[in-house]
């Protein structure tokens, strides 16, 4: 068995910014990923300007603009009518006036590589968590296996940052309350051509709706299928979902014939779900492990980053200091991160209700929005302040106190 300050569990956004911040405050920490790369398609690639300024404040937002990414600037939605603005970001205050569409694994290399420069981090990829080490009420570490058997890492505290089929928070007893979400996403790629539009969008029409990320060689296209109708729409055969695409997308032309078949596809259930309580003694949970954020908006990536900076403004401190963390300093970070989750999970139910569940359900008017919402006096300062910086945008407070290697 080994014992490290901090285990975290997950290496996805929120656990690897957390592991990063806390390295950099001359914490040991082990982050433990159960996938053998960051490789994962079909995820999170939006990082919006409060991400930006968060690697700003870490002497990373240079080296991250060095990825080969696509910025937008505003959000629209193309109807049948034309086009809708919905936020227009380059209005922002601040350094970062958009929202740059990264690929996740890039960004979590990032990230790593960063960590990786000081020493007191260590990365364990195809390290899955099983099951957490008790004594008593508290969480002592955790129980993990990889490629060469099973371990026992104990810690000072746990983090829970392994997303919304969080085993961590599982084997703690904790278990999240749902709030529903009203769809699923169908996820797959066509190729993109020099004359295709530049921008990424949101496209709708009656009883379809898609999201259009531009990839630069390739469209990433997500197609929204009411919850649980993927079996249904699998049925009908490709063409079922050629023919919506080929019709909402005409730029595409023949294009959407190239999507062959359905293994070509990757189909994710939205949850929107919070746990009451986000701690118990000696762990904490973080990022879609305490809230899983439906993909409106696209801020999931952006509030698991909150996350983990809040967590490391209150911890890093103590844990560099050796200190035992009480459970009330991990309810602070609970109480810190609560109302910026409440409140976007509350305007991602409401855009699931007025906007996406009629949509889907079809009819010939789905939307009636002014053409212009960015233009709204106090709508469109609230839209892009809330997609851009979110509702509480955290800053890095903790200290570099260790030296890269
Ligand atoms: C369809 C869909 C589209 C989305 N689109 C966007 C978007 O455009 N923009 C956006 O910002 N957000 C988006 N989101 C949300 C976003 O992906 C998440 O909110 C964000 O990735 C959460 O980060 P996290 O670090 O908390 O968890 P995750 O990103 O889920 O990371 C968890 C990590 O833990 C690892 N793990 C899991 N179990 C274990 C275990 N037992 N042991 C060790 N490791 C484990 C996983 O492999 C993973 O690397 C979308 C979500 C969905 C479902």
């Amino acid at each position: 068995m080994t014992r490290n300050t901090c285990v975290i569990a997950g290496g996805g956004p929120a656990g690897a910014v957390l592991a990063l911040l806390l390295a950099r405050s001359g914490v040991e920490v082990t982050l433990l990923e159960k996938h053998a790369d960051f490789l994962r398609d079909f995820r999170g690639d939006t990082i919006h300007p409060s991400t930006l300024e968060v690697l700003d404040e870490i002497g990373l937002a240079e080296e991250f603009h060095r990825i080969p990414h696509h910025k937008a600037h505003a959000m629209a939605m193309e109807t049948d009518e034309g086009s809708i603005r919905i936020a227009d970001l380059s209005n922002l205050t601040g350094k970062y006036r958009y929202i740059a569409f990264v690929p996740q694994w890039d960004f979590l290399n990032l990230v790593t590589t960063a960590a990786a420069r000081y020493p007191g981090f260590r990365l364990v990829m195809n390290a899955e968590v099983h099951d957490v080490i008790r004594e008593g009420n508290a969480v002592r570490g955790v129980r993990y296996r990889d490629p060469d058997g099973e371990h026992e890492l104990r810690a000072t505290l746990t983090v829970a940052a392994d997303g919304r089929h969080s085993d961590v928070r599982e084997a703690a007893g904790l278990v999240p309350v749902e709030h529903g979400a009203p769809m699923d996403v169908v996820w797959f790629r066509l190729p993109r051509e020099a004359a295709d539009p530049e921008k990424t969008f949101l496209r709708l029409s009656a009883g379809h709706m898609m999201v259009v990320i531009n990839r630069e060689t390739y469209w990433q296209l997500a197609y929204l299928i009411p919850k649980g109708g993927f079996d249904a729409l699998r049925s009908r055969g490709i063409e079922a979902l050629r023919e919506p695409v080929a019709t909402l997308l005409p730029f595409l032309g023949e294009r959407a014939g190239l999507l062959p078949d359905f293994d070509h596809v990757s189909v994710l259930s939205v949850a929107l779900n919070r746990l009451r309580r986000w701690h118990r003694p000696g762990l904490l949970v973080i990022g879609d492990a305490a809230h899983a954020m439906s993909p409106v908006f696209g801020v999931g990536i952006n509030l698991a980053v909150q996350d983990a900076v809040a967590a490391a403004n209150l911890l890093a401190g103590p844990l560099a200091d050796g200190a035992e963390i009480p459970e009330s300093l991990l309810a602070a970070v609970q109480r810190r991160r609560t109302p910026p989750t409440v409140v976007t999970q509350f305007a991602q139910r409401v855009v699931q209700t007025m906007l996406i569940r009629p949509a889907l359900a079809g009819g010939d008017r789905p939307v009636r929005l002014p053409r212009d919402l960015s233009r709204l006096p106090v709508i469109g300062a609230l839209a892009r302040r809330f997609i851009g910086l979110g509702v509480l945008p955290e800053h890095v407070k903790t200290p570099v106190r260790s030296h890269r290697v």
